[in-house]
């Protein structure tokens, strides 16, 4: 079997609907996004891609609210950029959303964190040249021949939050996805801050 024909593509159950946005968490979460892509932690690269996605657990469920694909060259986002996600299958690497945007394609990233640790409220993923390339195999990393945006990687995020030192602090490189990093906290704070400090002294 080709590794093409092995690839399971990401599949995404759309209803195009806005939904219900509690005002608090809209604000924390869009402010955290706001200050993810003034530092260029969120936003699109030189061939004009997007990257990077911030989403918070909604309190108690397996659901989750997540910037929805395409939203990176927005400088500021409104309700309607981010996406609600209702159920996930890692393994059939499929979504169900809801929202006025589809939800990202890295929201399965976000599931495996949230699937773990029942604690963890918020997720970071963000993408970081010079942040990746220094705290790669230094920091608990997924396997480098594990590409993003496959049950692989969701399994590989599982595999690593299984560890004492990765919950503690709350941070994984991506090592088959370029520049990829994720971190995570029991609130939009804390994961936004792990981010930071590691970003304030390498970035
Ligand atoms: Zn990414």
């Amino acid at each position: 079997m080709t590794q093409e024909e092995g690839y399971i593509k990401f599949e995404c159950d759309w209803e195009e609907k806005g939904f219900t946005f509690a005002k608090k968490n809209f604000n924390h979460i869009n402010e955290w996004r706001k200050k993810l892509h003034d530092l260029e932690l969120v936003g699109v690269d030189e061939q004009g891609v997007g990257f990077g996605n911030i989403s918070l657990r909604e309190e108690n469920t397996s659901r989750f609210y997540i910037t929805g694909s395409e939203t990176g060259k927005h400088t500021d986002l409104t309700k309607d950029h981010y996406a609600r996600v209702l159920d996930y299958d890692i393994d059939k690497n499929w979504v169900k959303c809801t929202g006025k945007v589809k939800a990202s394609s890295e929201s399965l990233t976000h599931a495996a964190v949230y699937e773990s640790d029942p604690a963890v409220q918020a997720v970071i993923h963000t993408h970081h040249d010079r942040m990746w390339k220094m705290l790669k195999n230094k920091l608990p990393t997924t396997d480098p021949e594990v590409e993003f945006g496959t049950p692989e990687m969701a399994h590989e995020i599982k595999r690593l939050m299984q560890q004492r030192e990765v919950r503690i602090e709350k941070i994984i490189v991506m090592g088959g996805h370029k520049e990829g990093i994720i971190t995570f906290g029991r609130d939009l704070d804390e994961a936004g801050e792990v981010l930071l400090k590691y970003y304030n002294v390498i970035g």
